[in-house]
């Protein structure tokens, strides 16, 4: 194609954002899950774009790292579990500079919900085509390593453009690449895009992992563009790649622009993607990767475990299907599944969650916060707001 030669290197082409997009989250691939045909075609197209802009790859001989791994598919049964033969997609930008960094997005999706990962009940079978998650961090890739490898200035650090797979089942790919780095590799720094396609009108954009070095909060309030609101997040553990490296002692930033009522559901599709925000923030990595290139060193920091937003461990379940829209009012349920302690007291799909005993829940971390209290065997008045109004219901957990 001739979009190699048609746009320059400092400024971000929304087409070829739109363009990578529409294709990985086209029914054609099938929701690009880990080992499959979709996913096989999603690497072949990433590896043709690597191979346009003549960069190298960055183990073996192509841009290809494969991997395998076993998920298991019903994890109430014992045994049944499939082995899974994924692929990362690595390419190199050798600036023969001192400093190595990584930039990176998962590509792989939920395919037609073949591992239960889907947040719509009873959803197999159908296409999960993810867009947002995570077509849209692999686009802002894409366009990055385009921008660095036709940048007439030579960059103050080599770059590694890195589409994992297996984030879906378990940050598979990234753990992968993490513990097979090259003989004498050094990586100073991972940025990772998972889901920057929702950017909202208020352009709240959340930055992760700001606490893994001490030149971080300066670095992103000063190239952060006109407009865009951060929400900082100070660890380097979080529910997507980085934490692979971050985990290796390597400074980790992670973008995000929210969790919304079709995550990981078929509806997370090409129309719904705010194009003009994936833009604003690829252009932010671009000035904040050059900014940080030119630093003499990026010091690895680490950070509290408690300020990441894990999964706190719980021994009770209420049997409902949260809906991840960020609302803040409560946790919107959108399925109920019956014969559970939700569905035993009068839960219904609809239902907004606001407390469990006195505990209060704002959205679905609080849910789980509120519920890691929670005793096998209690019995506690939960709240729902049903049709506007507060209803209280009398729970068995
Ligand atoms: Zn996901």
């Amino acid at each position: 194609a001739d979009w190699v030669d048609a746009d320059d290197a400092e400024n971000v082409s929304e087409q070829n954002l739109k363009n990578h997009i529409t294709y990985l989250a086209s029914d054609d691939l099938q929701g690009r899950l880990a080992g499959s045909l979709g996913e096989k075609k999603a690497a072949e197209y990433i590896a043709k774009e690597f191979t346009k802009l003549k960069l190298k790859p960055f183990v073996g001989k192509d841009y290809i790292q494969p991997f395998e791994y076993s998920v298991k598919l019903n994890p109430h049964e014992d045994g049944s579990s499939v082995k899974i033969n994924a692929r990362n997609v690595l390419a190199y930008l050798d600036n023969k500079a001192s400093k190595t960094i990584v930039i990176g997005a998962h590509y792989d999706h939920l395919g037609l919900n073949e591992h239960h990962n889907s947040t719509l009940m009873n959803s197999e079978g159908q296409i999960h085509n993810g867009a947002d998650d995570n077509a849209s961090g692999v686009s802002a890739v894409l366009e990055l390593a385009r921008q660095f490898s036709q940048n007439k200035t030579q960059e103050k650090a080599n770059y590694v453009f890195a589409l994992f797979s297996g984030e879906e089942d378990g940050l598979m790919g990234s753990k992968y690449m993490a513990d097979h780095l090259p003989n004498g590799a050094k990586v100073d720094l991972m940025i990772n895009l998972d889901m920057v396609g929702r950017l909202n009108k208020d352009k709240d954009l959340s930055v992760g992992g700001v606490g893994t070095s001490p030149i971080f909060p300066g670095y992103i309030h000063q190239y952060k563009p006109a407009g865009i609101n951060l929400a900082i997040d100070s660890s380097g553990v979080g529910p997507s790649d980085h934490t692979s490296f971050y985990l290796k002692d390597i400074p980790v930033l992670f973008m995000f622009t929210g969790t919304h009522s079709d995550y990981h559901k078929p509806t997370d599709d090409t129309d719904k993607i705010n194009f003009d925000g994936v833009r604003m923030i690829t252009n932010y990595i671009f000035g904040l990767t050059n900014a940080l290139s030119e630093s003499e060193e990026i010091p690895f920091t680490k950070t509290k475990m408690s300020e990441s937003k894990s999964v706190p461990k719980y021994k009770v379940t209420l049997g409902i299907m949260p809906s991840y829209a960020d609302t803040k009012d409560g946790l919107h349920i959108d399925g109920v599944t019956d014969n559970r302690p939700g569905s035993n007291a009068g839960m219904m799909a609809g239902d907004v969650l606001t407390k469990i005993g006195k505990c209060e829940i704002k959205e679905v971390y609080s849910y789980m916060e509120c519920l890691a209290k929670v005793n096998s065997g209690d019995e506690l008045p939960v709240t729902v707001l049903r049709d506007g109004k507060e209803v209280i219901l009398k729970v068995k957990f």
